[in-house]
C-alpha cells in the first residue's frame, strides 16, 4: 500500500481508532502532524556502561542479567519495592523499582535486560532507582532515544515505533524553504531535520536539525504575521481623511515645540490617515515621551475632516486625566470633548449618548464604558487606545466596529525590543517615539541594600515629604491573587504607618474595587496622601507631578521593564525625583540588573538589556492575544535565530 504523509494517522501500523482518538488530544490527525510532534527531550543510550565504571548522579544505560529478585512484603500505606541484583561481567549493582506489580510478574532471573536510569547512593552503595527497562536485544546500545510529551493511553515505545514508520513515508514532504535561504543559513534540508530530530545519529546532527526546525517555525510565524499585515495594507476600504486639514495647524498652537521623534511619528500617521488604507498603528513611546499630543493631533485631523474620534483608557482616573488635558488643548478649535465612564448617573449618560449619536460630541474619552452596546457614534473615524496592553484585542475590535473601518492607533508605554516587536506586533505598523521632550530632569536611581540601607532610605523619604513632596512605595507582587505578597505589602504599610505617624500613609492593593482604587489615586493626586503603599503596579499613566519618590521593595524580584514603568511614575514635575531600589542582590545577575537601572533611564536600552539578561518572558504579557503555541522554537532562547529570520 502506498501511504502518504498526508494520510490519516490510522494508516500507521498499530494506530487503530482508539489510539487515533488519543492522538487527537495532541493535535495529531495525519502522519504529517505526527512527524511534527517533536521530542521534548532525549535519552542518550548510545553507550552501554560497564557496571564497575558507574558514578553517583550519572544517568546511564547498563546491560546485565538479573541474579537475584527480592520483593518486599505488602505493608499497608507503604510503597512496595522490587529489588534486583543485576550483573555484567565487570560487577553488580542493585536496581530498585517501586510499586511494580507488573514487573514482578514478567522479570526473569538470568535473562539479560537493559536499564536506563540515574545512579544514586544508598548506605554507601550505588544503586539505580526506578529505571527505564527493556529486554536486551543482544545488540549494542539503542542510540539517542527521543522522549515525547504523552497523554494517557500512549507509551513512549509506541510513539517511537510510529515515528519510525512515519519517517519512511516522508518522500512526499516538500521542503518549503527556498534553496538560497537554506544555503545562506547553512541549514540542513527538511527531511534530514525531521529524521534527526526524532532519531538523531549523534549530538551534532541533532543540533543541526533543531536549528533548521526552529528557524523554520519562526520563519513561518513571521510570514503569517506579515501576510495579515499585507492584507491590511491592501485593504483600501479605509477612510481618506482630508489632505486639506493639516496636522501642522494644530501642532503650531501647542505650547511647546514637538520633539523630532514626535514630528516623525505624526508624519507617519498623517500619511496613513490620508490614504485609503485602514491605519493599524502601534505607537511605542516611553513614559513621558508625549503620546498624548500625538493622540490629540491625530484626533484633530480626524475631527476637522468631519469625523468623530474616541480614546479609550484603562481606568477612570486616567480617562478623566486625559479628558482634562484634551479639553483644554481643543478649547481654541471649537472641538467638543466629553467623558464617558461607568460612574456617571443614568441621566447624564443618556444625554451624552444622545449627543454622541447625533454627532454633537467630536471626541469621546472614556473607559471600557465606551464599548457598551448602546454607545453609538454618528460618524466614528478614529479609534485610539491608551496603554493598549491593558485591553484585549477583542475589546479593541468591539470599539472599531462602532465605526465603518475607522483608523486605529494603539499607544503603549512599554518599550519592546525591536526583534520581539516584530513577532508580538508583527501585524501592526510600528512607530517609535525614542526621544524625550527637552529639559526633563532624569530620575536619580539608587540601589540600597535591604539590610543595611533601609534606614537611609526611610530618612530620605522623610526628608522629601517634609518638603511637601509625596512618595510611592511598591512591594513585590507577581500575581494579584498572590495572598502571600498582599500580606507583605500590608506589613510594609503597617511598618511605614508607625514610622511616619505624622503623615498620611495609605495602602492600595489589587483586590480593591476599581472605584476604590480610583478614589485613593484621586486623593493622592490632590496631595491628601503623603505615602502610597501599593501591592500592584501603580496605575499606568497616572500623572502626579508632586510625587518625587518611588521606593521599590525587593526590587530584585521585578523585571527591568516593570521597574522602569514604576520609575516612570515620578519625575513628572519640576522637582528632582528619585527612585530607590531596596534590593537583596544575591546573584551577579541581580546586581547587573539593578545597576542598569542606576545607569540609564532609556526604556529601550533597558528593554534590550532585560531581554539579554532574562529572556523575553516579561514582554509576553504585554500583548494579550496569542501568538500560536510554538512547537520547537523558544523565544526565550532563540532570539538570535529570530533576528536572522527577520532579516
Ligand atoms: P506619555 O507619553 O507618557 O503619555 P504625556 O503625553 O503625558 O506622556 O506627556 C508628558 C508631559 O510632557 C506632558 O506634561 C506634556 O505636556 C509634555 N510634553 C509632551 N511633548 C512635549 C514637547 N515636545 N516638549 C515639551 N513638553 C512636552
Ligand atoms: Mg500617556
Amino acid at each position: 500500500m502506498n501511504v502518504s504523509i498526508f494520510d490519516d494517522v490510522k494508516s500507521i501500523k498499530g494506530v487503530g481508532p482508539k489510539k487515533a482518538k488519543v492522538l487527537e488530544a495532541l493535535d495529531i490527525f495525519t502522519i504529517e502532524d505526527l512527524l511534527h510532534h517533536y521530542p521534548r527531550d532525549y535519552e542518550d543510550r548510545r553507550i552501554i556502561r560497564t557496571i564497575n565504571s558507574l558514578k553517583e548522579d550519572e544517568t546511564v544505560l547498563i546491560q546485565g542479567k538479573i541474579r537475584l529478585i527480592h520483593k518486599s512484603r505488602y505493608v499497608k500505606g507503604k510503597k512496595r519495592t522490587l529489588r534486583l541484583l543485576v550483573s555484567d561481567n565487570t560487577g553488580d549493582i542493585e536496581v530498585v523499582f517501586f510499586n511494580s506489580a507488573y514487573l514482578e510478574r514478567i522479570l526473569k532471573k538470568n535473562v539479560e535486560y537493559q536499564f536506563y536510569g540515574k545512579i544514586s547512593r544508598n548506605n554507601g552503595r550505588l544503586q539505580m532507582l526506578h529505571p527505564n527497562l527493556s529486554v536486551s536485544t543482544g545488540e549494542s546500545a539503542p542510540g539517542i532515544l527521543p522522549i515525547y510529551s504523552l497523554v494517557q493511553g500512549i507509551t513512549q515505545n509506541e510513539i517511537r515505533r510510529w515515528q519510525k514508520e512515519a519517517i519512511s513515508y516522508m518522500k512526499e514532504l516538500e521542503d518549503h524553504l527556498p534553496l538560497y535561504l537554506i544555503k545562506e543559513n547553512r541549514m540542513c534540508d527538511l527531511h534530514y531535520a525531521i529524521e534527526n530530530i526524532h532519531f538523531p545519529k549523534d549530538v551534532q546532527k541533532l543540533k543541526e536539525s533543531k536549528y533548521r526546525l526552529v528557524y523554520d517555525e519562526l520563519f513561518l510565524l513571521q510570514l503569517a504575521l506579515l501576510s495579515i499585515k499585507q492584507r491590511f495594507d491592501k485593504d483600501i476600504s479605509g477612510i481618506e481623511f482630508s489632505n486639506q486639514i493639516k496636522m501642522e495647524e494644530f501642532v503650531s498652537k501647542l505650547p511647546y515645540k514637538l520633539t523630532g521623534a514626535q514630528s516623525r511619528v505624526l508624519a507617519e500617521i498623517e500619511k496613513d490617515m490620508e490614504s485609503k488604507k485602514i491605519m493599524n498603528r502601534l505607537i511605542q513611546g516611553d513614559v513621558g515621551s508625549g503620546k498624548t499630543a500625538i493622540a490629540a493631533t491625530a484626533a484633530y485631523k480626524a475631527i476637522k475632516s468631519g469625523y468623530q474620534a474616541v480614546l479609550m483608557a484603562p481606568t477612570e482616573i486616567l480617562a478623566r486625566q486625559h479628558k482634562d488635558t484634551l479639553k483644554s488643548m481643543f478649547e481654541p478649535f471649537e472641538i467638543n470633548v466629553e467623558l464617558l465612564t461607568g460612574s456617571m448617573t443614568a441621566k447624564n449618560r443618556e444625554g451624552l449618548i444622545n449627543d454622541l449619536k447625533e454627532g454633537k460630541i467630536d471626541f469621546l474619552i472614556g473607559t471600557h464604558a465606551v464599548i457598551q452596546e448602546d454607545v453609538q457614534f454618528n460618524n466614528l473615524g478614529l479609534v485610539i487606545t491608551d496603554e493598549q496592553h491593558r485591553f484585549g484585542v477583542k475589546q479593541r475590535l468591539l470599539l472599531t466596529q462602532k465605526g465603518s473601518n475607522p483608523d486605529v492607533l494603539v499607544m503603549t508605554a512599554t518599550p519592546i525590543p525591536r526583534t520581539l516587536a516584530f513577532i508580538l506586533y508583527g501585524d501592526l505598523d510600528i512607530s517609535i517615539i525614542d526621544e524625550m521632550p527637552p529639559g526633563r530632569k532624569p530620575v536619580i536611581t539608587k540601589v540600597v541594600n535591604r539590610n543595611t540601607g533601609r534606614e537611609y532610605a526611610y530618612d530620605f523619604v522623610r526628608n522629601e515629604i517634609a518638603k511637601g513632596r509625596q512618595a510611592y512605595v511598591v512591594a513585590p507582587l507577581i500575581e494579584e491573587s498572590d495572598v502571600l505578597d498582599v500580606k507583605s505589602a500590608t506589613e510594609l504599610y503597617e511598618e511605614l504607618k508607625n514610622r511616619f505617624k505624622d503623615y498620611k500613609v495609605q495602602l492600595l492593593h489589587g483586590s480593591m474595587k476599581q472605584l476604590e482604587k480610583d478614589n485613593i489615586m484621586e486623593e493622592f493626586k490632590e496631595g491628601k496622601i503623603d505615602i502610597l503603599v501599593s501591592t500592584v503596579v501603580i496605575e499606568v499613566g497616572i500623572n502626579v507631578p508632586n510625587a518625587t519618590i518611588m521606593l521599590i521593595e525587593n526590587a530584585e524580584r521585578f523585571g527591568l521593564a516593570t521597574l522602569h514603568q514604576l520609575r516612570g511614575r515620578v519625575g513628572r514635575g519640576k522637582y528632582q525625583s528619585y527612585c530607590i531600589l531596596i534590593a537583596e542582590e544575591k546573584t551577579e545577575l541581580a546586581k547587573q540588573r539593578t545597576q542598569i537601572m542606576e545607569q540609564t533611564t532609556d526604556g529601550f536600552i533597558i528593554a534590550e538589556k532585560d531581554l539579554e539578561l532574562r529572556g523575553p518572558g516579561e514582554f509576553f504579557g504585554v500583548r494579550q492575544h496569542g501568538i500560536p503555541e510554538l512547537k520547537i522554537a523558544d523565544l526565550a532562547k532563540n532570539i538570535k535565530v529570530l533576528e536572522k529570520v527577520h532579516k
